[in-house]
């Protein structure tokens, strides 16, 4: 360690503009690898990195590297709340910085970034005292960026270490509308906060229920379990998992305390999965439509990773039925198989790689009950996927339409006249969910299909363990975070009659 890196680290030096931000190559030894809490942020640090340079998802990055580098429970924590928080509130930290640094984030090194991200987060949104927050993360920046990088982190993490949020909060929202004010604070693309006012409106909501959805959006969910019918019930899950709760809405779901949910013996044997409590009703609503007639062949257009399909074929295992499940990608086809494990071969037909568009053409009114979760935005599950909302862009929504729309006409094709299909998306976006419906429908009857709008807020209420709050008006049924705890999953029941 040179006199320079010494004084960094006490936070004596100055001179941080001098920096100007941009990286260094550290000269600190290799050898001096960082313990304790300092290996907690660089391990957030590391997968900070792996989500903006190579699109890695951070669920999938942190718990490995966790293992890997053998973390204790504390700062394995620490590691995760520091990881997935910053990414969460990313948008309200960047702005924070801007200010801070007095330049816009783009003008900043994307890894000094990251750790003034990481800085932010200590001061601002965990209970870390502010001197360690601040020399713990230029020591991070030293060691990963180099001495003048460290200087710049210094100064700037000072600067906003000097006030408190609340007072951030009114600057960072100082001379902007309120949906912009709400972007900000609440860590949301503008873009997003505008689809999801208009979602909330054109779902039957109030416009004034915004901000509640993105706070809620910044909560991280508790884990919840599906116990799968016939094969496990809500009881085991409840006895095997300490501290846990039952859910809300279905005799299904058993939300967990915390703890690994790997560590279930019905869900390491694939009779329970964890599973959103909304994904859970939306799957049983389709299931609980009365139907006249044949009720043996269910598909799952698109069934990868399998979460829906397990809890398909295992209501269908109890009635004797068998289900098909559909997904395009090999590998997640793969994980169809990996969910299925523990249903009874019997209640399985096929679980196979294909283009769910086709199936109604080469499989004409060959199912009973159909399954469209169609791929989507995920703006329902923003809660869940800390970096998703940074992801996505408007641009997605004509290319995510166009087979939205496809994947609902093949599904309205391959149901029997009389059977139910369920188009299902975690996304409560108007184009995605009330469109597309709006648009297969038509398309269906220039194809010569007769649907029927079927009421899933009856289905859902009849099936549910309690209270479900939706408004009166409307037929399908647009779950929300701030509302029901869920995932802002969308249901449209469609039967077709001829
Ligand atoms: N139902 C799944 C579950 O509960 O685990 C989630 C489905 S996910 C929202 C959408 C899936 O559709 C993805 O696995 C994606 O690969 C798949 N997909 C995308 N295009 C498809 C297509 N043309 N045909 C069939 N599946 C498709």
């Amino acid at each position: 360690m040179t006199a320079d890196d010494r004084r960094d680290a006490t936070g004596r030096q100055r001179g941080a503009a001098r920096a100007q931000g941009r990286t260094q190559r550290s000269s600190s030894a290799p050898s001096r690898r960082r313990k304790g809490s300092d290996a907690a942020r660089t391990a957030a640090y590391d997968v900070l990195r792996a989500v903006a340079g190579t699109d890695s998802y951070a669920n999938l990055v942190l718990p490995p590297l966790l293992r890997e580098r053998r973390l204790d429970a504390r700062n394995a924590a620490f590691a995760t709340e520091l990881a997935y928080g910053t990414l969460r509130l990313q948008g309200r930290y960047d702005a924070i910085i801007t200010l801070a640094a007095a330049r816009p984030t783009d003008k900043i090194d994307p890894p000094v970034l990251d750790v003034l991200r990481l800085g932010a987060h200590q001061l601002l949104g965990m209970r870390v005292p502010a001197h360690a927050a601040v020399s713990e993360t230029v020591g991070l920046a030293r060691e990963q960026l180099g001495t003048g990088a460290s200087q710049f982190v210094n100064a700037v993490l000072r600067a906003i270490g000097r006030e408190p949020l609340d007072v951030w909060e009114e600057r960072i929202t100082e001379g902007v509308d309120e949906l912009e004010a709400l972007a900000a604070v609440q860590s949301h693309p503008v873009w997003v906060v505008r689809a999801l006012r208009e979602a909330l409106v054109g779902h039957g909501r109030s416009a004034g229920e915004l901000e509640e959805l993105l706070v809620a959006d910044n909560v991280a969910p508790h884990v919840t379990v599906v116990a799968r019918p016939g094969l496990a019930d809500a009881d085991e899950v409840l006895a095997d998992a300490t501290g846990s709760s039952r859910g809300t809405l279905t005799p299904t779901a058993v939300v967990l305390a915390g703890g690994d949910p790997a560590a279930l013996t019905s869900v390491r044997d694939g009779r329970s999965g964890v599973q959103d409590e909304g994904s859970q009703l939306v799957a049983l609503a389709l299931t609980a439509v009365p139907l006249e007639g044949r009720d043996e062949r269910w598909l799952d257009l698109c069934a990868g990773p399998g979460g829906k399909a397990a809890l398909l074929a295992a209501v269908a295992g109890e009635r004797g039925a068998r289900i098909v499940a559909n997904e395009l990608q090999p590998h997640r086809t793969q994980l169809v198989e990996q969910a299925l494990r523990a249903v009874p071969a019997d209640a399985v037909e096929d679980v196979r790689t294909g283009d769910g568009r086709r199936v109604g053409a080469d499989e004409p009114s060959s199912f009973d009950r159909v399954m469209v979760d169609a791929p989507c935005t995920g703006l329902g599950a923003l809660r869940r996927r800390p970096e998703a909302r940074w992801r996505r862009s408007p641009a997605d929504l004509p290319v995510l339409g166009a087979l939205q729309r496809e994947l609902l006409l093949s599904a309205l094709h391959a149901v029997r006249p009389g059977g139910i299909v369920a188009y299902v998306t975690c996304s409560p976006h108007l184009v995605e969910t009330q469109l597309v419906v709006k648009d297969g429908l038509r398309a269906a009857a220039r194809e010569g299909l007769s649907i029927e709008v079927l009421d899933a807020q009856a289905v859902v209420r009849s099936i549910a363990s309690g209270e479900v709050d939706l408004p009166a008006g409307r037929l399908d049924v647009q779950l929300w975070p701030h509302v029901h705890g869920t995932d802002a999953m969308h249901l449209t029941l469609l039967r077709r009659r001829s």
